[in-house]
């Protein structure tokens, strides 16, 4: 019996005063002043009440392992890859597990509720796959945890790793994974997308590739990843994530390909915390970005997330499961500073991975999963800048994290005065 009544809240659309009435978990109101009594209820203040943050884009057989066996000296995405080869033997499905539900832990207190995460299938034990599929079994009733087999070392490139990728889907990974800009070659690369695509068009799966993850602008796989998504007929299935390529491609080449992408129904993921700083890296000065081109696919209606990536793992020494990190840092990145965009930023840990994802029941309306975040903020572009607590989390009508607001007490020449960094 989850029932609640939130009262006052504001939204993300700009709704204010807001009630949510909560039957059995589900939404069953979303309006000003609903007349219910006697009900646990929770006071918003006219504070902001969101969707939960989704992470369309993550590596949870990795999280947490910062430092084993060694430290990323150069930093660099290819450093990372070849320490990745140095953990995986020494890799025990406990300590996968335990690593996962920590970094799982930090999700709730962050509202991060749903999370895509690739898995790497090389090894011929599946150790991260099994261990992985436990972990997603036992945060199901506080987070949805969805699986892409994902073939690191290239689909091509690695002896079994086919064989190995059929494995996974059949112990229950949901999405097919691949690496096209990592294989032997350029045709190598679209070999990898016509095989993946085709088994899982045949099994009604969804493909999310690592695609063109690199700074080279004939890096060009997502023209193959939409020719197979439009042939095939997997419209909004299909997602390509990273795109870093497209940031130095030929500008003319570009307002060719978008259109495809739009016409084969095809999603993006950016990474920005991650693209900053592992892209660029053979530039000297100017350097470039390389976060793929956000406002232009927003523009023309292709969907696009912004995920995580790592958190302090071989590639990446930061991170905390904040997706509103992650989303300021896309805002700066891509220079998304008018109103409409950073609410788009907004969008992009929120609804829109969710719509990648396939999420069913996500949202405040009424018959949608009572699942959502209250945060220290009054709207999503204070949130931006703020990256504030979240005072509570809620999943099917149950309060399962709460952080109290921080304020900072000073003492200034004797005038007491509290601060929390928010206007009025
Ligand atoms: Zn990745």
């Amino acid at each position: 019996m989850n029932d609640l009544i939130v009262r006052n809240a504001s939204l993300a659309d700009g709704r204010r005063h807001i009630d949510i009435l909560v039957r059995d978990g589900k939404i069953v109101a979303t309006e000003p002043a609903i007349a219910v009594t006697g009900m646990p209820e929770l006071d918003a203040g006219g504070d902001l009440l969101c969707s939960p943050f989704v992470d369309a884009h993550f590596h949870m057989d990795a999280v947490l392992s910062y430092g084993q066996p060694r430290v990323n000296q150069s930093g660099t995405l290819l450093e990372g890859i070849a320490l990745w080869g140095e953990l995986k033997p020494h890799l025990t499905q406990q300590a996968l597990v335990d690593r996962a539900l920590q970094y799982c832990d930090w999700a709730v207190a962050k509202g991060l509720l749903a999370i895509r995460s690739h898995v790497d299938i090389c090894d011929p034990r599946l150790l991260a796959v099994e261990a992985l599929l436990e972990v997603r079994k036992q945060v199901a009733p506080y987070l949805d945890l969805q699986l892409v087999a994902f073939p690191q070392d290239g689909l091509l490139r690695s002896a079994d790793a086919w064989t190995n990728l059929q494995r996974a889907i059949a112990m229950g990974v949901d999405v097919v994974g691949g690496i096209p800009h990592f294989e032997r070659t350029m045709q190598d690369g679209a070999e990898s997308i016509r095989l993946l695509c085709e088994f899982a068009a045949e099994r009604g799966l969804m493909v999310d590739m690592h695609c063109d993850e690199s700074d080279d602008p004939m890096s060009r796989h997502i023209e193959t990843l939409a020719y197979h998504a439009q042939r095939l007929g997997m419209q909004g299935r299909v997602t390509g994530s990273h795109l870093t390529s497209m940031h130095s491609m030929d500008n003319y080449y570009v307002s060719k390909l978008l259109p495809l992408m739009k016409e084969a129904g095809v999603a993006a993921i950016a990474n920005p915390l991650i693209n900053i700083t592992l892209q660029g890296r053979h530039d000297h000065y100017p350097k470039r970005r390389g976060m793929t081109r956000v406002p232009e696919m927003l523009a023309l209606g292709i969907p696009v997330a912004f995920g995580h990536d790592c958190v302090m793992d071989p590639w990446y020494s930061m991170g905390a499961g904040d997706m509103l990190e992650v989303a300021s840092m896309g805002l700066h990145v891509a220079q998304m500073t008018s109103q409409a965009a950073m609410h788009q930023c907004f969008d992009a840990v929120t609804r829109n991975p969710a719509q990648i994802l396939g999420l069913q029941g996500y949202g405040l309306e009424p018959g949608c999963q009572a699942d959502f975040v209250i945060l220290d903020a009054r709207d999503p572009i204070e949130a931006l800048r703020l990256r504030p607590v979240r005072r509570y989390v809620v999943r099917r009508g149950r309060v399962i994290s709460q952080t109290a607001a921080p304020i900072a007490q000073l003492s200034l020449d004797g005038r007491p005065q509290s601060v929390n960094f928010r206007l009025g």
